[in-house]
């Protein structure tokens, strides 16, 4: 790879969004109340140049911003719109809670609430749920919910990994292989290694001498890495974690949230996985916010026999707006209505499409890069073969180039997830959006070697 090369490429896309985009730029500049000029500091990592896109409409998998310019949007809110932005029936659903019957947020329960926990049954096999309203919180509620149910204190967690601002989850696995804190945490409320311990993906032997001290209440795990690239699980690799965790006393907590992209019943279903516990968020509300923990009947039988355990008020376990009509409205429509069976199996294959397209571009130019794909989403990463842990795949990040590619699909009306090389699939996304990806990834690649 020619630097010097990516850098004049880079620069030129970056006047170019400076250019096509002057209402967002100069939306920006005047946003002084805002910390970091953004409503979320992280909508400052755009890789869209100096300056985020400011979003006008969205339907679909069609974006417009407030210059004027329309996107193919392969980006999807980073999973949160997987159901397309806006779907009709969600809009009414939500319409028909908020505007017609009223009540958004009453303190009292929704018929739907039984409906969506039935459906969230039927495809993760887990008997109970809860809501909250984002993953975050789910995965914070798990994990209590495992250490009260175990009595052990800390939390496993794959290095690299991401689970949301989650406090125990913030470890990786340092130069010398034991856990330490991953760069850049911010007000670590103790030293991580307190809470928690931490091993690389698709080691069994790393994860056994971790288990082995005793201290562990949760596994908490996606069946795929999909935060650090999609790094995909070896053959044997999740039957082992299970035995292990078994053998240990310890409980499996499956994060769906991103790897829901692999059917109706995320991987636990497309792999017939046994996970005690189920977090997921994002995609289910159909863009309102929502999120859900499952677990077991049994797992829920011993926790509401135990007096001890306050779960009605302060215990620390749920949110005043946690499962809230609207919210229970809107999980209802997406999963009956849009992210069906049938819908699943229509992403997928535009997402394979969408692999093979990018593999060719890749193959055409010669470039050591390698894709992989979980159901509806495909992401490339700047190395191959595919790398086989977080770690392996943190090492091999590439801001410069990812910058380049990201700002050169985007000024020519493509977007992809700002915090990876990743595709998302809604049940609106066509075969052409994929080829005019396809087609704007392939000329990026032929400019730069
Ligand atoms: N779990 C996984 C696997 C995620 O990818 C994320 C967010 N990227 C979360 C949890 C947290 O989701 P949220 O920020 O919506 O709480």
């Amino acid at each position: 790879m020619d630097r010097a090369r990516l850098s004049h490429l880079l620069a030129r896309e970056s006047a170019e969004a400076g250019r096509r985009n002057p209402r967002s730029r100069a939306a920006y500049e005047r946003a002084d109340h805002l910390f970091g000029r953004v409503p979320m500091t992280w909508m400052n990592k755009t890789a869209a140049g100096s300056f985020p896109r400011y979003l006008d409409t969205a339907r679909g998998a069609r974006i417009t911003d407030i210059d004027g310019h329309e996107y193919i949007d392969f980006c999807l809110g980073d999973t949160g719109a997987m159901a397309g932005h806006s779907p009709a029936v969600v809009a009414e659903a939500v319409q028909r809670r908020f505007g017609t019957l009223g009540g958004a947020t009453a303190m009292l329960p929704t018929e739907d609430a039984e409906w969506v926990g039935a459906e969230l049954t039927r495809r993760f096999g887990l008997a109970r749920w809860s809501f909250s309203l984002t993953a975050t919180d789910a995965n914070r509620w798990a994990i209590r919910l495992a250490r009260a149910v175990t009595g052990r204190p800390k939390i496993l967690v794959n290095s690299y990994s991401y689970h949301g601002s989650v406090d125990e989850s913030l470890i990786v696995v340092g130069p010398d292989g034991s856990g330490t804190a991953r760069p850049g945490n911010v007000g670590a409320p103790c030293d991580v290694t307190l809470t928690s311990r931490v091993a690389e993906f698709n080691d069994l032997a790393q994860l056994e001498r971790e288990l082995a001290h005793g201290d562990v209440a949760a596994v908490l795990m996606e069946p795929a890495l999909t935060n650090i690239g999609i790094v995909l699980p070896e053959a044997g690799y999740l039957a082992g974690v299970r035995e292990l965790t078994r053998r240990h006393g310890v409980l499996l907590i499956n994060d769906e949230t991103h790897t829901f992209s692999a059917g109706p019943g995320g991987c636990t279903a497309a792999w017939g996985l046994e996970p005690d516990m189920l977090t997921i968020g994002k995609a289910i509300g159909g863009g309102i916010p929502a999120g859900a923990y499952g677990l077991s009947a049994e797992l829920a039988d011993r926790l509401l026999d135990r007096s001890d355990l306050d779960l009605v008020d302060m215990g620390g376990v749920g949110g005043t707006l946690a499962g809230n009509a609207l919210s229970v409205a809107a999980m209802r429509a997406t999963l009956e209505h849009v992210l069906t069976d049938e819908a699943f199996a229509a992403m997928a294959g535009l997402a394979e499409r969408f692999e093979a397209g990018v593999c060719a571009a890749i193959d055409a130019q010669g470039l050591p890069w390698s894709v992989s794909r979980l159901g509806a989403r495909a992401e490339y990463r700047f190395a191959s073969p595919a790398p086989r842990t977080g770690s392996e795949s943190a090492a091999v990040a590439d801001a410069g180039l990812e910058d380049y590619l990201h700002l050169y699909l985007a000024n020519r009306g493509i977007l992809l997830t700002p915090f990876h090389n990743m595709a998302l699939m809604c049940p609106d996304t066509t075969r052409q959006d994929v080829d005019t990806h396809t087609e704007v990834f392939t000329a990026a690649l032929a400019e730069l070697v």
